[in-house]
């Protein structure tokens, strides 16, 4: 930047903080019951925490009872302290306090917070929000208004997050013709460009079942109810601002903002506006996008600019997810690039009104100087504030400026609680240029400094990091998961088409059996379908008989010597470059499983990445088991624990996570030394047959892992019972795997081997929706948990437990959430579940619904027809402990709801199955989470999230009772199941002499 142009923007916020010297945000002033709590919540980290939580939950205490507890939990003892006396003051101001009943405390506390939020609400209703804007504009301030309510998790919501667009601009239009335009106006509009009423809207909530997996679905599920409000709008002579949310919406949110810019309808009308964020590093690509595209198509638009409300949580989710920080990380970073990009903008001002929204006043002066160099003229930007803060801010800028458009959002205080929290945390950030200027008094320089300049000191006083892992064992990088399914990337989501397309051109093809390094064709097949269309067979699969089994196990006691005796790490690299291998062709591996599975899109990725996952870990821990361990310290002896592979291992694995089990259960035999023939499942033999071209490539050698598909348990049991094998590694039903150990466990003639089974089994997991339950979030996990991929997973939610008080709201809305879901092939990412994988699950899942019909109250059945095998989706209500319903594994789309009459009551039903795999709370009660973690006994507890999708190294997986035996798998107890430890023991002592090691015991 140039010098002159810098010291300009820094006199100009000079005036612009002396115009207002003295005057401070209502939220900063101490004389109140919310100055006083901010401030208290900025000197104490662990009280703002409990704060904002406390705020977040607070509108779902609707009793006396309910609050006091909470805010018991919440705020007496811990690490916040005793129940602060600045969160107390109210009630003691109005006489509350002191002896008297904490109900009454409660109730002060929460008339208090209702009183924050109100602060920056323009209404509760309609009504309200309509005479209020009127207020507003009386002060001579332009208004947008928007609706609260950002979550929608059914059409129905989406429904009325439109209507309710469609009410309040009803009402505004009543009122428009008493405003009068503010400046020179001319045909009615503010300033001479802008008009008078203008609406700013969240594009998710028009269309519930948004995500970026189904892009154009999205695009235009989002289009179909934005139109009939910018039809309003245009009707109104007014103007929409779509507003961004979270990244994975960005694309979609461009999108659709072009389509609607440019819609014949719409396309001479100019008033539609888009917010691009600074904090993101690509805003400068896409601006630069949009600009050209604007020009091209000849359509003038509007741009906000912000910095960006979700940083915390893009940088938090990337992390999660394993991806790259779509963020700037360090604050002054932002404030550049808001710097850059609004001078982009103005040099295009006369395609381009730009809206600059900043509380920030050396952004604010940054934007005026720069439109002052560049000449652009006044009605081709303005100031934008939100409702209820930084109110010095807006009353300089109004001086100053003339021309500043207030943020109203207006609705109810439930989903005003959650806009009072991103507000609250955005005030009192520490990176907060509000906090900085109004609560800490930092020195007007340094809040004018230019960020440049302001980054370099910063980068000097804590340079970054260094990026690289420290080496762990062996060399070996610390072991990180792949990441997951990002459909943000468009080459991602055209990449999957493409991938299922090419698996159709190849329909048909022969599968051989592999033994021994060779491809071996038998006479007997059988066809594996695509679920979606059982006509269409993807490939006909050579079948094993026993004579092909006795091959495959001759073929791996005859590798076994030589695996053996390979070091570990060199077993170890052989998975390594299986991983990298599988990385490679992940969207290939992923579509095989879309079509002969019928996984979704998304789901299928993650499990390649899963299986990716297993064969990073187990490499790591092979190692890490590698080295032998000393036992003792006593001198003159020499005791080495160390490991060796057990044998043959027969790996038996199911279809509903063909690609990872089938690989987690293989690469932990391998990778430990033994030798494996590998049975899949005949519903996915195809994906299956991806791990012989894995391994190939990866330098297996021949004989250490036989592919042996066969039919069903004729050539399992055989398998299982041969006294070749000496390790079961399955899973599969509860049926199944008990059958297993008891066969197992009978010595065959010839045999040489207790045989050690590992078997992961069925569940009946319950998730809990406690009586303060985010339901939002609820809702979502437990439909995502009973529905994904269709039920099948031995993970997935089958009983949702509600506290007695949340039972009403909760069933509505999920109800009408599931009834949202679309339904039919995978291959389209519209649809949120598909068919079950064959005619005999269809066949279970129908008669289970019939059962339904009888054990409980149906609330919802969706019956699904098609060549495909489509299995009812079922909302069975009314269903107890002692019901077969509660009790049984279905392994499809049927989701029982149980009414229990306290937390107490849910945790005694969630454990009062044989199973024990996976479950889940939703609570916002410390207490009940905490109870939770001792008492709800699965294997596999998640608390306030779904309960599937578990990770390797991060929730190692797998459950006890009837849910199976063994250790979890992607956990550091798992490889020693395929191994046998042996002892050495040495005396060093030889007449009497005797070497003293370093390690050894000190003879004092
Ligand atoms: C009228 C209006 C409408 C808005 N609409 C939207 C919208 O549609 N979508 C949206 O996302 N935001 C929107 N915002 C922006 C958002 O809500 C915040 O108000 C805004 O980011 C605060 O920026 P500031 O310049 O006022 O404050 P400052 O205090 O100068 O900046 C704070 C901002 O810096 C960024 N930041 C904080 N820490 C870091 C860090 N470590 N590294 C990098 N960057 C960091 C964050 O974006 C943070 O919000 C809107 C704001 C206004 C005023």
């Amino acid at each position: 930047m140039n010098p002159q142009l810098d010291e300009a923007i820094r006199q100009r916020g000079k005036a612009f903080f002396a115009s207002i010297r003295g005057e401070s945000p209502s939220i900063f002033n101490k004389g109140f019951w919310t100055g006083k709590v901010m401030d208290w919540a900025m000197q104490n980290e662990a009280f703002k925490v409990q704060l904002f939580r406390f705020v977040d939950v607070l509108p779902y205490l609707t009793t006396g009872d309910n609050l006091s507890r909470h805010i018991e939990e919440y705020f007496a003892g811990g690490e916040a302290g005793d129940i602060p006396a600045v969160l107390k003051w109210g009630a003691e101001k109005s006489g509350l306090f002191g002896g008297v009943a904490a109900k009454l405390m409660g109730k002060a506390i929460r008339s208090n917070i209702e009183g924050m939020a109100r602060q920056f609400i323009v209404g509760e209703t309609t009504r309200e929000a309509v005479k209020n804007l009127g207020k507003i504009r009386k002060d001579g301030f332009a208004f947008t208004v928007d609706l609260l309510g950002e979550a929608t998790v059914s059409e129905g919501e989406s429904d009325a997050y439109r209507d309710g667009y469609l009410e309040v601009l009803a009402a505004i239009e009543a009122e428009q013709a008493h405003w009068k335009p503010f400046g020179a106006g001319t045909d009615d509009l503010d300033w001479g460009s802008a008009p008078r009423v203008n609406a700013s809207i969240k594009p998710s909530a028009l269309y519930s079942q948004a995500r970026p997996m189904d892009f154009e679905g999205s695009v235009e599920g989002i289009l179909a109810r934005m139109r009939p409000v910018y039809r309003k709008i245009m009707a109104m002579g007014g103007a929409l601002c779509i507003d961004m949310e979270q990244l994975k919406y960005k694309a979609i949110t461009i999108e659709l903002f072009k389509r609607l810019r440019a819609d014949p309808e719409f396309r001479d009308y100019p008033h539609l506006s888009i917010v691009l964020q600074a904090y993101l590093r690509e805003t400068e690509h896409d601006l630069r996008e949009l600009i050209s595209w604007g020009r091209a198509e000849g359509l003038p638009f509007g741009l906000r600019l912000v910095k960006g409300a979700y940083w915390d949580s893009e940088t938090v989710v990337a992390k999660q997810m394993g991806w790259p920080t779509p963020t700037w990380t360090r604050k002054p970073e932002s404030d550049m690039a808001h710097e850059k990009l609004a001078r982009l903008i103005l040099e295009n001002s006369d395609l381009v009104y730009f809206q600059c929204a900043s509380h920030n006043i050396r952004t604010i002066a940054n934007v005026m100087e720069t439109a002052a160099e560049l000449g652009v003229p006044d009605n081709r930007f303005e100031f934008q504030a939100l409702y209820g803060m930084a109110e010095p801010v807006r009353k300089g800028l109004l001086k100053v400026a003339g021309r500043v458009r207030l943020y109203c959002p207006y609705g109810e205080l439930l989903p005003g609680m959650a806009y009072l929290v991103r507000r609250l945390l955005e005030n009192t950030a520490n990176e907060s240029f509000l906090r900085q200027s109004f609560a800490e008094g930092a020195a007007e320089d340094l809040l004018l400094e230019n960020p440049a300049a302001t980054l370099a000191r910063e980068l000097a006083a804590h340079p970054p990091r260094p990026k690289a892992e420290p080496a762990t064992l062996d060399g070996l990088t610390a072991f990180r998961d792949e990441p997951l399914a990002d459909f943000t990337i468009a080459e991602l989501r055209t990449a999957f088409p493409a991938a299922i397309a090419a698996l159709h051109h190849k329909a048909g093809q022969t599968l051989p059996l592999v033994i021994g390094g060779q491809a071996l064709e038998t006479a007997d097949r059988l066809p594996t379908v695509n679920p979606a269309d059982p006509t269409e067979i993807l490939a006909q699969v050579c079948q094993a008989g026993m004579a092909e089994v006795n091959q495959a196990l001759a073929a791996a006691e005859a590798a076994f010597a030589d695996w053996r005796d390979k070091t570990p790490r060199q077993r170890a690299d052989v998975l390594l470059k299986a991983a990298a291998i599988a990385r490679r062709d992940i969207v290939a591996l992923a579509a095989t499983q879309v079509l002969e599975v019928g996984k979704q899109w998304d789901q299928a990725y993650n499990d390649v990445g899963e299986a990716i996952d297993f064969l990073e870990y187990y490499a790591r821990e092979a190692v890490r088991l590698g080295t032998p361990r000393r036992m003792g310290r006593e001198p003159g002896e020499k005791n080495h624990l160390f490991y060796e592979p057990k044998g043959v291992c027969a790996v038996i694995a199911p279809w509903n996570f063909p690609l990872a089990i089938a690989c987690g259960m293989t690469a932990a035999a391998i990778v430990t030394g033994n030798t494996v023939v590998f049975k899949p499942s005949g519903l996915a033999a195809l994906v299956g047959y991806g791990l012989v071209t894995i391994f190939q490539e990866a330098g297996l050698p021949a004989g250490v892992f036989n592919f042996c598909p066969g039919r069903g348990s004729v050539i399992g049991d055989y398998l299982i019972e041969h006294p070749a094998v000496s390790t079961i590694a399955f899973t599969g039903s509860m049926e199944v795997g008990l059958r297993i150990q008891e066969k197992a466990a009978k010595v065959h003639p010839g045999q040489r081997y207790c045989k050690r089974v590992i078997a992961e089994m069925g569940g009946k997991n319950a998730l809990i929706i406690d009586d303060d339950a985010d339901l939002d979030e609820a809702i979502i996990g437990v439909v995502y948990s009973a529905f994904g991929f269709q039920g099948q997973k031995c993970s997935a939610c089958s009983r949702v437990i509600v506290v007695d008080a949340m039972y009403e709201r909760f069933v509505a809305r999920l109800t009408e959430a599931c009834a949202s879901l679309a339904i039919g092939p995978a291959e389209d990412p519209t649809n949120a579940m598909g068919p079950v994988v064959d005619a005999a699950g269809q066949a279970k899942v129908r008669e289970y619904a019939a059962l339904a019909r009888q054990e409980g109250d149906v609330l919802l059945e969706r019956q699904i027809e098609g060549p495909g095998f489509y299995a009812p989706l079922v909302v069975v209500a009314g269903i107890r402990p002692e019901h077969r319903l509660a009790q049984e594994e279905v392994f499809g789309p049927i989701l029982s709801v149980m009414r229990a009459a306290s937390f107490d009551e849910a945790i005694a039903w969630a454990n009062s199955t044989p199973f024990a795999l996976t479950g889940g709370v939703y609570s916002r009660s410390p207490k009940h989470l905490d109870k939770a973690r001792r008492e709800f006994r699965v294997g596999n507890l998640y608390l306030n999230r779904n309960c599937v999708g578990a990770m390797v190294g991060r929730q190692p997986f797998g459950g006890s009772k009837m849910s199976g035996v063994g250790s979890k798998s992607g956990g550091p107890d798992y490889l020693l199941q395929f191994m046998e430890p042996r002892v050495v023991t040495e005396n060093t002592i030889r007449r009497g002499f005797t070497p003293i090691d370093a390690d050894d015991e000190w003879v004092e």
